[in-house]
């Protein structure tokens, strides 16, 4: 059986649900090596927090530079290991982080790569949303290792404990990859709001908000979900660009989409069509985020929303 490689995914110290997410889907390739990129004397606990979906290996890389030298080093690191031990391919998430290494790594394995797959066959073929999700391509890397990188949220997860082996490989490390040295860092400042791109739940406003978000904000906490924007809302600066969905903002795939005052503009589709159940509030009936939308609320956002709140917190307590 053929041996698939996924870069695990951490929030903090702990993986994430993308990490089983991506085991899930490599399985259908073969067995399942999470690989864990860890700063020194920091691998063996994050390995531990490895275990859920169809993982049989772990295996551990460690080295000061990762922090020192950020992505370069663990890019060059994951592209030895690559090299060295040829798994059929290396999924990874797709996110900023996620692709800036895949990119890497893919141009030092002189490898082909594709980005934001929602789905992976297992005969390694991706599938890929492209023209803001109006056209779904299938595509294979034609040369060296497959790099993929797959978006969070598209893939059911098996959640079912794992318990795999866990190794330990030494960190091959370019000169190349030192030239730069991060001086100083400051982590983002976290709400208490899930990250938009790895929430179950996503509420977002647009123009219809007339900036004030504060009903979109209860109506998210009283479901745990994440707050998106739209681009109209980011640009006029009523909420931060980081939150922004859509083309040129950050796709989001979550098990729930709730769209207030948002008309849906093709480019707003782009980055959350692929959302398991779309509700859309919109005082217009013949907005266009309508025609996709799994059930609409034709209605005043200001009115719907915190009655939706209430009725949603009755029904916790
Ligand atoms: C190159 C390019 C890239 C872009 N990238 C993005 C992107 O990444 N993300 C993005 O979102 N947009 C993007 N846009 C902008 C996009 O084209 C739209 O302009 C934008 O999505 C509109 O935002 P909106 O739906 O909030 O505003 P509008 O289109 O103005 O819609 C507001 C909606 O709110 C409804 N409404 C008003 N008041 C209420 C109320 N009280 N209760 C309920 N409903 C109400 C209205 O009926 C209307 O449907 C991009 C555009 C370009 C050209």
């Amino acid at each position: 059986m053929s041996n698939v490689f996924i870069l695990a995914d951490f929030a903090g110290d702990k993986a994430t649900k993308t990490t089983a997410e991506l085991a899930t889907v490599a399985a259908r390739i073969g067995a399942v090596t999470a690989v864990v990129m860890a700063d020194a004397g920091k691998g063996a606990a994050l390995a531990a927090t490895v275990n859920q979906g169809p993982i049989t290996n772990v295996l551990v890389v460690e080295s000061a530079d990762f922090t020192k030298h950020g992505v370069p080093a663990i890019a060059d690191a994951l592209a030895n290991l690559v090299k060295g031990k040829s798994p059929a391919a290396l999924l990874i998430a797709s996110h900023a982080f996620g692709k800036e290494v895949a990119a890497r790594v893919a141009v030092l394995t002189e490898s082909g790569i594709i980005t934001d797959a929602v789905d992976v066959a297992a005969d390694i073929t991706a599938t890929q949303l492209v023209f803001g999700g109006s056209t779904t391509v299938h595509s294979k890397v034609s040369k060296g290792t497959p790099i993929i990188t797959v978006r969070p949220n598209s893939i059911e997860a098996d959640l079912t404990s794992a318990s795999p082996a866990v190794e330990n490989a030494s960190a091959e490390i370019s000169d190349a990859a030192r030239l730069s040295a991060i001086s100083s860092s400051q982590p983002p400042v976290k709400g208490g709001r899930p990250e938009l791109t790895e929430a179950n739940i996503v509420v977002s406003g647009g123009r219809g908000t007339n900036g004030d978000f504060a009903a979109v904000e209860s109506f998210a906490d009283s479901l745990g979900a994440a707050v998106g924007a739209s681009r109209a809302a980011t640009d006029a600066g009523w909420y931060p660009h980081s939150h922004q969905v859509g083309q040129t903002g950050k796709t989001v795939s979550p098990q729930l989409y709730v769209a207030c005052g948002i008309s849906g503009a093709i480019q707003h589709r782009a980055g959350m069509q692929t959302s398991k159940t779309i509700v859309v509030v919109n005082k217009d009936p013949e907005a266009p985020l309508f025609d996709i939308a799994d059930f609409g609320v034709i209605g005043d956002l200001f009115n719907v929303l915190p009655q939706a709140t209430t009725g949603i917190s009755a029904k916790k307590s």
